[in-house]
């Protein structure tokens, strides 16, 4: 038999394949790697969290041994869980993903929160809420905002054929492909508006830094959504003046920041005669993360 490199025996319990895998993923200094053992497990079990609880003495089977272990190398090699399941969670929804997909990012969801903070502070015109999100990959943050905001409709550009097919199985699955429509264009530019709201988070890394990033990203995430150009902002420089053109008045462009672009953004955002009104929204680190500029009525 081929040596396994959970290095659990192969007659073990879930519950001692769950340790065994967790404790091999920490020696390689993987992160979260009780979290990723107990996904893993679970997903090469098939079975959600109560029942891998209530099965916890049970023995592997061989194909499930096969299984747990060809998971684990794949980690081992550092493709991230999410990949390996071709499923990630975010704002407690599923999203399947593409190769052409980013994992979307818990980040991300301070995205959503500034997004439905603004929109409710503001009654908006009579009509159904319009939203537009720029380059959105999987579709995760406009869906977000759909699913919050029952009566909305909502659009999603991409210049990738691919994420924009994921992004549409994604509506369809999350019950939202009615008030969901997908382009295939650059930024914003096959979209004329007027929009409530414009979410958008666009490639940001500057492109000299993307040998730097985490083998997980870096191998794994396409570089199409990652690389802002060579200081990073390439993106917001064409995207930005194009929202603000597209908006509603009264209507708000919502965008996820790097870490320490915020200044920087607020800055294009004034001058596109976009009136910024409050401070960006910080992540769970502390991060300003989501940067915001509203159109004043005329
Ligand atoms: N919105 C998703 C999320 O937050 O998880 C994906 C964000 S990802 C950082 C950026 C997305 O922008 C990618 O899906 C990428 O394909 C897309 N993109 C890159 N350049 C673009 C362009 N010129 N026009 C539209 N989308 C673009
Ligand atoms: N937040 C992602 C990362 O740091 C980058 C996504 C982006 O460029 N918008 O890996």
């Amino acid at each position: 038999m081929t040596p396994l490199a959970t290095g659990f025996d192969p007659g073990s319990s879930i519950e001692g394949a769950r340790r065994a895998l967790a404790a091999r993923l920490r020696a390689a200094g993987i992160e979260d790697a009780g979290l990723d053992a107990r996904l893993l497990v679970g997903a090469a079990l098939e079975l959600d969290l109560t029942a891998m609880v209530t099965q916890a003495a049970r023995q592997l089977a061989p194909e499930e041994v096969a299984r747990v272990d060809a998971y684990t190398q794949r980690r081992l090699a550092h493709e991230p869980v999410a990949r390996i399941l071709g499923v990630r969670e975010f704002w407690g929804m599923p999203f399947r993903l593409s190769e052409a997909t980013l994992v979307p990012r818990p980040d991300t969801e301070t995205v959503v929160e500034l997004a439905l903070e603004i929109f409710r502070e503001h009654t908006m015109s009579g009509r159904r809420p319009r939203i537009a999100d720029i380059g959105t990959g999987s579709g995760a943050i406009l869906l977000a905002l759909l699913h919050e905001i029952p009566d909305a409709f909502g659009v999603g550009t991409d210049v990738s054929l691919t994420a924009l097919e994921t992004a549409r199985d994604n509506a369809a699955a999350l019950g939202l492909g009615d008030r969901a429509a997908f382009v295939a264009c650059s930024y914003a530019t096959a979209l004329r508006g007027p929009f409530d709201l414009i979410v958008s988070n666009p490639p940001y890394i500057p492109s000299g830094e993307i040998p730097k990033l985490s083998i997980e990203v870096r191998e794994h995430d396409p570089h199409l959504a990652l690389d802002g150009g060579n200081d990073g902002y390439d993106a917001y420089r064409a995207l930005i003046p194009q929202a603000a053109e597209r908006l509603a008045p009264g209507g708000a462009l919502i965008v996820e920041a790097g870490q320490g672009q915020a200044g920087d953004i607020e800055t294009l955002m004034t001058a596109a005669a976009l009136t910024v009104d409050r401070p960006p929204k910080v992540d769970l680190a502390g991060i300003p993360r989501a940067v915001s500029a509203r159109k004043m009525p005329p």
